[in-house]
């Protein structure tokens, strides 16, 4: 993991946070198509990309999180977000609801 973490400070001296958070961007468009196309496209290919995005995106949110150092706020707000799913699949009439539609953040 340590080699890891350096390897994020390399590539964010090389490319800068600017351009770091633009390719976080940019691949978490390219998840949101693999996402789709799935649906679309079920086949092992389609899984595979999905697969390909998903690393992509954790890889850049990794480096992000590192280099800002953000790991903490970014887990303080993971535990709210948890929580509130936990609460949503314990009320019942928001069984048929998606998260976004059953509260509110
Ligand atoms: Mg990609």
């Amino acid at each position: 993991m340590k080699a890891l973490l350096g390897i994020y400070e390399e590539a964010w001296k090389r490319w800068g946070a600017r351009n770091q958070r633009a390719m976080l961007a940019e691949e978490c468009c390219e998840l949101a198509q693999a996402a789709l196309k799935q649906d679309r496209l079920f086949n092992g290919r389609s899984v595979d990309s999905l697969c390909e995005e998903i690393a992509d995106v954790e890889l850049l949110i990794e480096s992000v999180c590192h280099n800002q150092h953000l790991r903490e706020r970014v887990d303080q707000w993971r535990q709210k977000k948890i929580a509130r799913l936990i609460n949503i699949l314990r009320t019942p009439d928001a069984l048929s609801k998606s998260p976004g539609e059953a509260s509110e953040g």
